[in-house]
């Protein structure tokens, strides 16, 4: 990507060419027949720490390999090149959920919980949401209750992702009064007495990717579990979350990208009254629209993460490029689903499955509609 040389440098190309070569050789030849199991092997999350592609962008005192903040959006980039939302969510489980605990922890609870799952010997979770708050942050009711040196946890987690194989949890629970500054952050381990786990939740998309509800009865967590102090939760979430959007916007980048240049081949190849598709003016002008939503959504994307880099607030922005790249993968995988006509249709089809894995872009991290309450306000303050 000569163009992008502003971003991306020599220490980038090489993630790029690990992260390609992992995809190639441990993803790529499975990828249809873990779609159709709904799970890829909990093996991969091993062989991704071994090839160092978990660690990639975090600090190396605790297991990283360091970096700027273009090193994960190469190592993103890539990973989608594997062609399964599921297997990049289920993989990157620990990227929305490790970063609270660097923010947050002590350097005993960094050390305990951050390189294991960086070596992918632990599953790391997210678990905000519940089956009665979801973009409602504030509202969770999770509690966690102070008795002795343990807190006592009851409630529910919804929709997580890894929620079925992780070992531990950063997990938002209630240690105070309604509203956002009762909100905490605990990190739960799965093996705790009263902790449950559902079956795995049927989806629309992200097969690959277990997603569960989780229940807490009476759970006894440790004291020394608790990130920052009471009543940090919120913020820590809201904090994490600017980084979740952008690997959220980079996903939808790189789905739309995907669509696109099956587009190209297809229509290229498959020919109607005698011409190939690109022969029909609609057709070009569908590519060529494709093409230029498609790099200016990237092009902001990364202006937006070189100013998140550079310590800059970025919310109302990456709210503006998460919404506006989501927009872009909307439109591009729907559009590459009709321009390959029925075989577009088959689960044979790439784009069958990145329109299907796409949606839930627009939904998870954030939805558009609270984007653009983030994006309202922050103009109107
Ligand atoms: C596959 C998948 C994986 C997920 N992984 C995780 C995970 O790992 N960890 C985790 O904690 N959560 C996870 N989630 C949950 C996800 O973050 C939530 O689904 C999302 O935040 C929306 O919450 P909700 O589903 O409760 O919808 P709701 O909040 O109930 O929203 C329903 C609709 O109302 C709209 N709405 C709500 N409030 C407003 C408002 N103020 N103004 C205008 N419109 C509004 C929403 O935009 C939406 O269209 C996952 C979800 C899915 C589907």
């Amino acid at each position: 990507m000569a163009e992008y040389q502003q971003y991306f440098g020599e220490t980038h190309r090489m993630v790029r060419e690990t992260v390609r070569k992992f995809v190639e050789r441990e993803i790529k030849p499975y990828v249809e027949e873990w779609e159709e199991q709904g799970e890829f092997p909990r093996g991969l999350y091993r062989k991704a720490g071994d090839a160092g592609i978990l660690s990639i962008g975090y600090p190396e005192e605790y297991g990283g390999s360091g970096g700027d903040i273009f090193v994960k959006i190469a190592s993103s980039e890539e990973l989608m090149r594997c062609g399964s939302g599921g297997i990049v969510a289920g993989l990157g489980s620990l990227d929305i959920s490790i970063p609270h605990i660097l923010a947050l922890g002590t350097d005993e609870q960094k050390s305990r919980f951050v390189p294991p799952v960086l070596k992918g010997d632990r599953i790391s979770a997210l678990g905000i949401t519940e089956p009665d708050a979801g973009s409602d942050v504030a509202n969770i009711r999770t509690r966690a209750v102070v008795k002795g040196d343990h807190y006592v946890v009851n409630g529910s987690k919804m929709f997580i992702t890894s929620g079925a194989r992780a070992d531990q949890l950063t997990c938002a629970v209630r240690t105070g009064s309604e509203g956002f500054k009762g909100i905490s952050l605990l990190v739960i381990e799965a093996d705790t007495p009263g902790y449950a786990v559902s079956s795995k939740l049927r989806k629309m998309g992200w097969w690959t990717s277990d997603t569960a509800q989780i229940f807490f009865d009476d759970c006894q967590i440790p004291r020394e579990n608790l990130l920052g102090q009471e009543g940090q939760g919120f913020y820590g979430i809201m904090e994490n979350f600017q980084h979740e959007r952008l690997q959220l916007a980079v996903m939808a980048n790189m789905t739309a990208q995907m669509a696109l240049e099956e587009s190209l081949k297809y229509s290229t190849q498959r020919e109607a009254f005698g011409r190939s598709l690109t022969g029909f003016q609609v057709t070009r002008h569908k590519l060529a629209d494709m093409a230029t939503l498609v790099e200016a959504s990237r092009e902001f994307v990364y202006r937006v993460a070189a100013k998140i880099g550079a310590g800059e607030n970025q919310v109302k922005e990456i709210s503006m490029a998460k919404n506006f790249s989501c927009m872009v993968s909307d439109k591009a995988t729907y559009d590459a689903v009709q321009l390959h006509g029925g075989a577009g249709y088959m689960r044979e089809s790439l784009v069958e499955r990145l329109y299907r894995d796409n949606r839930i872009l627009s939904i998870g991290g954030g939805t558009q509609e609270i984007m653009k309450e983030i994006i309202a306000k922050m103009m109107l303050s």
